[in-house]
């Protein structure tokens, strides 16, 4: 067994993270999963949520939304709609995110709306909102 975990995440469009890490905090469809080395191999469907890594005392923290995550021989896969560390993430596009969701789950909004497709949008913009107040 190896004492580490290569960690690899990426979307369709790019490569976001390739580190050896100690542990990874997986934001599964159900709930967080932690992974250490060692871990059983796994396939998981990803929710919406903040991915944390630790390389030794060092915790570091990316967003991500839908996809899946394989876990086999000591190497977390993250396959992500959509993933950003903190520097990738714009706070004032992410805040209008927020707004524009808000205002249609609250009846706000003179069109028509698509509930859960606005309660994803709001998930996401929160996420990305928690994750680029890290970098602060
Ligand atoms: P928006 O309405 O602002 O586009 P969204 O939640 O609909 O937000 P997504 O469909 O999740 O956006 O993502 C589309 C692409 O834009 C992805 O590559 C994602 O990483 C990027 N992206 C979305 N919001 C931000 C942001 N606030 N900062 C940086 N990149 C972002």
């Amino acid at each position: 067994m190896a004492d580490q975990l290569t960690l690899e995440v990426a979307t369709p469009s790019r490569f976001v993270i390739g580190e050896q890490v100690d542990e990874v905090v997986v934001p599964g469809i159900e709930g967080y999963f932690g992974v250490l080395p060692g871990h059983a191999p796994l396939l998981s469907t990803l929710g919406i949520g903040e991915l944390t890594y630790r390389i030794g005392r060092d915790e570091r923290h990316a967003t991500v939304s839908g996809g899946f995550c394989e876990v086999r021989n000591d190497k977390v896969i993250v396959l992500a709609d959509s993933a950003e560390l903190p520097g990738d993430i714009d706070r004032a596009r992410a805040e209008r995110a927020r707004d524009r969701a808000e205002q249609r789950l609250t009846g706000r909004s003179s069109e028509e709306v698509d509930y859960a497709r606005a309660a994803a949008a709001l998930a996401r913009a929160l996420i990305r909102l928690q994750v680029a107040a890290r970098a602060q």
